[in-house]
């Protein structure tokens, strides 16, 4: 019998995940990935370290130059264009065909643009060489020219890049965001004023309830930004952080909403194509709504699950409440189950941090924590156990969250 050939598309999480999972179910089968940017694997949610100058290259890697080898992966770097399941085959852009018998699509997603007239070649933030480009606009031979950068779109995305920025020493920064607080869906519009204030307060220019209108640049001076509310901003640096949008070849008959539609086995609708990460979107019962996949940790989940599959092992979906953790302008954040809504809300801030607790039916629901992370991941697994006899103290950090599940969490949270 001929071993299996194994084809996973996209070198991100997703895919370096399923690869992975792969290997351990199989290691015969003929495994190649396919990755259209030039690196070895990164970790893309460190490239806000790496610009703010507190990551070296190094850091960024997720694995050794040996890595490939060691696991048996052939990498091939290319674009792929078109999947052809009829014939179990694909192209790629330099016209080369692979067969497969099991494929993966972890193709991710690319930064929307929103056109803006004048602005002819908008910055955007999603890959490593954006992160270079931005950094190689604001210097000039390795030196921080004093620079004025404007960020267009006040999400997670801009407000990490923000705070990378501050970091990097640029001492203009404009946030322009359309609605009217920042920091959308992580951050209620309480938690959000918590934070604008700290970013004002650092002479960064908040400009809410606007957006850019259009650019305009005369010869040989700095390009000026029109804002809605009539605000003239003049830039060197012009990013875009507005939203993503999925990537992946053309299928044809592939089910695609927001993303490619998988199960909870990563399958989709085609026999023998799994799909994993930014590029899919999943269907919750609870809500009866398909929805894209956005984090990290999600697309290394769907992507071990589909690696077991394509390897004929069944791997289950670890299912638990929502969790992400990160930094967020400069402040760390973990966002846990679903902390904002009805209910009983529970809060404690002081000058440097945020904690809000969300509790429905007297069961502990959510929290969103900021530049306070005690007892984070105790917390976490006691989403759902009754908390009705407590008070104002389960929002303090000191509240015995390992006493309530019975176990020391630490980090630990896969
Ligand atoms: C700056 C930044 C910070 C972030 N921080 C966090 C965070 O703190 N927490 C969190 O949960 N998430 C964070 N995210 C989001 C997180 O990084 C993504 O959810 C995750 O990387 C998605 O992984 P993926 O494997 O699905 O896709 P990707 O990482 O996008 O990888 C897909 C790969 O496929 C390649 N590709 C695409 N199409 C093709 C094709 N046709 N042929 C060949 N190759 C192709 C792409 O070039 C890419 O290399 C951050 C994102 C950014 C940009």
């Amino acid at each position: 019998m001929s071993v299996p050939r194994y084809v996973i598309i996209g070198n991100g999480v997703a895919g370096m995940t399923a690869a992975q999972e792969i290997r351990r179910a199989d290691p015969d089968g003929v495994l190649t990935l396919i990755g259209d940017e030039a690196e070895r694997y990164y970790y893309r949610a460190s490239l806000s370290e790496w610009l703010a100058g507190d990551n070296a290259d190094e850091a960024v890697y997720g694995r050794t130059p040996a890595f490939y080898a060691d696991l048996q992966i052939k990498k091939v770097n290319g674009l792929v264009t078109h999947v052809h399941p009829e014939r179990q085959t694909l192209t790629l852009q330099n016209g080369d065909t692979l067969p497969y018998d099991q494929l993966l699509i972890a193709t991710g997603a690319k930064a929307r643009i929103v056109p803006i007239k004048g602005l002819n070649h908008p910055n955007v933030y999603r890959t490593w060489q954006d992160a270079r480009e931005i950094k190689a606009q604001l210097t000039r031979e390795g030196e921080l020219h004093q620079g004025r950068a404007l960020i267009l779109g006040g999400g997670i995305l801009g407000l990490e890049l923000a705070g990378a920025l501050v970091k990097m020493g640029i001492q203009k920064i404009a946030l322009v965001q359309r609605s009217a607080f920042v920091g959308k869906p992580i951050l209620d519009q309480h938690a959000a004023k918590w934070l604008q204030r700290r970013m004002r307060a650092d002479d960064l220019d908040l400009l809410l309830n606007d957006t850019v209108t259009h650019v305009t640049t005369e010869a040989g001076e700095t390009p000026i930004a029109h804002c809605k509310s009539g605000t003239t901003w003049a830039f060197d640096l012009f990013v875009q952080t507005v939203g993503i949008l999925p990537r992946y070849p053309e299928i044809a008959g592939l089910k695609i909403g927001r993303g490619i539609q998988i199960d909870e086995h990563s399958r989709t609708n085609h026999p023998n194509i799994y799909a994993a990460g930014d590029c899919t979107e999943t269907h919750n019962p609870a809500t009866s709504r398909w929805q894209p996949t956005r984090t990290w940790l999600d697309g290394a989940r769907q992507g071990r699950v589909a690696g077991g599959g394509m390897a004929g092992r069944t791997v289950s979906m670890t299912t638990s409440p929502y969790f992400n953790a990160s930094i967020i302008y400069d402040v760390f954040y973990a966002y846990l189950g679903a902390p904002h809504g009805a209910g009983e809300i529970y809060l404690w801030q002081e000058p440097g941090a945020y904690r809000k607790v969300r509790v429905v039916d007297g069961k502990l629901t959510g929290a969103l924590l900021m530049g306070q992370r005690h007892g984070m991941m105790a917390l976490y697994k006691a989403i759902g156990q009754p908390v009705a006899q407590y008070g104002d103290e389960i929002a303090a950090p000191e509240f015995p969250w390992n006493d309530l599940t019975g176990k020391d969490w630490g980090y630990d949270f896969y």
